[in-house]
């Protein structure tokens, strides 16, 4: 029966990703098919989203998919909502019938999203995404991340002793905690949780400095420290209290793993971590905490392998 929750897991991603690839579609109104199918223009100064400066993502009006976020949203003054950058993959570009511009789309679904600039200035990455308010939607996120200068990511891979060990070297780490999470019992102990009574895993806080580092760059370093195709537990440490499941705080974090899930799938990876929004998080016992380095030992269970 503990492969049941994995099953369930699997069948979910999969089907938040049907739903994006499959025929899902949003019913439009006579002006947003003007646009998005007709790839018509809304005039300039009227759209929704043109002074928006709340924190989340922009997605598909048409299909939903994930298509910008709000850090890349920036004032251009040109009438239309612009983005220097786009959620990697999600923006799809074309000729346009002009001959001149590039057009952009829906890398999911084809809807016309606007065009695309390059050279213009503005902003470091020199690139403007100019593109129509009807043709998104806008899903703020919780505001407790996004409005501090750090970030906060929470992680489990087997025996966090080990886990410990990789993070809090990682670039752009300001610090780590283990503890236990994903549970059912408050203040839970080590023994505890190793009699698996309580539903948690051996878990890795890490707060960081999102102008240092990135949630992406930290999920690659997840995956690449640990099996994330086992089954049964971590390396030689067998359990549930040791397997592979990323406990998102936003929909940002969300999206960014299960991207990076696709991705190793693709390279032929049975994954096996769960995604689940995180839970109350509980610090493990003193002794715990950075234990490699008050011991001088190496983790015997945690080697990185390149898989990006
Ligand atoms: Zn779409």
């Amino acid at each position: 029966m503990r492969f049941l929750p994995f099953v369930i897991t699997i069948l979910t991603i999969m089907n938040s990703n049907l739903n994006a690839q499959s025929g899902h579609r949003n019913p439009l109104t006579e002006e947003e098919k003007h646009v998005i199918l007709h790839k018509g223009t809304e005039r300039p100064w009227t759209g929704k989203y043109l002074e928006n400066k709340e924190s989340g993502i922009y997605t598909c009006k048409w299909c939903d998919a994930p298509l910008y976020r709000s850090k890349d949203k920036f004032d251009s003054h040109c009438g239309w909502p612009s983005f220097d950058d786009e959620i990697p993959g999600a923006v799809e570009r074309r000729q346009d019938a002009d001959g001149l511009r590039t057009e952009i789309l829906c890398a999911n679904c084809g809807g016309h999203l606007g065009h695309v600039f390059e050279g213009e200035g503005f902003t470091k990455k020199n690139t403007r995404h100019c593109v129509n308010s009807i043709s998104l939607n806008f899903k703020p996120l919780q505001q407790t991340v996004q409005s501090s200068t750090t970030e906060t990511a929470i992680f489990a891979c087997g025996c966090f002793w080990g886990v410990e060990h990789y993070f809090k070297r990682a670039t752009g780490v300001i610090s780590t905690e283990v503890g236990y999470t994903g549970g059912t019992k408050a203040n839970p102990t080590y023994e505890e949780v190793c009699s698996h009574s309580t539903g948690h895993v051996e878990a890795i806080r890490v707060t960081f400095d999102p102008s240092k580092t990135s949630y992406e760059e930290l999920a690659k370093l997840f995956f690449e420290i640990h099996d994330p195709t086992q089954t049964n537990g971590q390396g030689p440490d067998i359990g549930p209290q040791y397997l592979s499941e990323v406990f998102y705080l936003n929909e940002d974090q969300k999206i960014t793993t299960e991207r990076l899930i696709g991705i190793l799938k693709q390279k032929g990876l049975r994954v096996a971590t769960k995604v689940r929004p995180a839970t109350t998080f509980w610090p493990a016992e003193e002794y715990h905490q950075d234990y490699y380095s008050k011991t001088g030992g190496m983790p015997y269970c945690h080697f990185r392998t390149a898989r990006f």
